[in-house]
């Protein structure tokens, strides 16, 4: 009985530290993602979010903090209902459009940014077409979002249906948001939507673009899952 009581104590206490240690781990992946989009330029000073899912937790940038330099324990922690219950900074002002896109698509990571590619074109275009096959890897062309004041359950409601299909949408007059599997892929994303919106811009400036049509398309999406692209392969002998 003793012993018994020692061992579950022990196995409680091993299940306690490591929900301490994921929650960590959570916060360090969110800050190191916010530090590199920083450093990429696709987040400027404070403008932009970024956060990442594991079950119900969900670790989120907090509102105002400067990107480039954010520390794991400024990473505000909520559950998918959208209750603070980490952190003692307040949770970013687009928390509803993250939860949003963690309820409908199931992901793990979420970025959102002010990037200046995929910003000035959300003020000018109603969709982005495909004109490179690495554009299928955000799903197809790129919806943009109808117009809505930052913060409300509006604009999350229409830049989660912009996203229907896709990894990745542009908000109109306002930004870009990508997500994916994991908080990486999210991040991905969101570097290969601002390479992408910068060659649309480069071809639009000298006539073009010449958009990819539906059988070039195809026949990317069958080379690619025959060939595993995007993956590393050992030579054959
Ligand atoms: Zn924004």
């Amino acid at each position: 009985m003793g012993e018994a009581s020692v061992d579950s104590t022990h196995a409680g206490a091993a299940n306690r530290h490591a929900g301490a240690g994921n929650r960590h781990d959570l916060r360090e992946r969110v800050a190191a993602a916010a530090r590199r989009l920083a450093a990429d330029r696709l987040v400027i000073g404070t403008a932009g979010n970024v956060s990442a899912r594991e079950r119900d937790v969900v670790a989120i940038t907090p509102t105002g903090a400067a990107l480039e330099q954010l520390e794991p324990e400024q990473v505000a922690i909520v559950n998918l209902e959208g209750e603070q219950t980490g952190g003692e900074l307040e949770p970013s002002s687009e928390l509803a459009l993250h939860l949003g896109v963690y309820r409908r698509y199931h992901a793990g990571g979420v970025v959102h940014t002010h990037a200046p590619m995929a910003t000035a074109l959300s003020c000018a275009i109603d969709e982005l077409p495909v004109v490179h096959y690495q554009m299928l890897m955000l799903g197809g062309p790129i919806r943009v979002a109808p117009y809505a004041t930052f913060g409300t359950p509006e604009l999350a409601e229409v830049t989660v249906e912009a996203l229907r299909d896709r990894t990745a949408a542009l908000m109109a007059n306002h930004g870009a948001i990508t997500y994916g599997h994991d908080l990486d892929a999210a991040v991905d994303s969101a570097l290969l939507l601002e390479w992408a919106c910068g060659v649309y811009w480069h071809a639009k400036a000298i006539g073009g673009p010449r958009e990819m049509d539906a059988a070039q398309c195809q026949a990317v999406i069958d080379a690619a899952i025959s060939r595993g692209y995007g993956s590393t392969r050992e030579r054959s002998e």
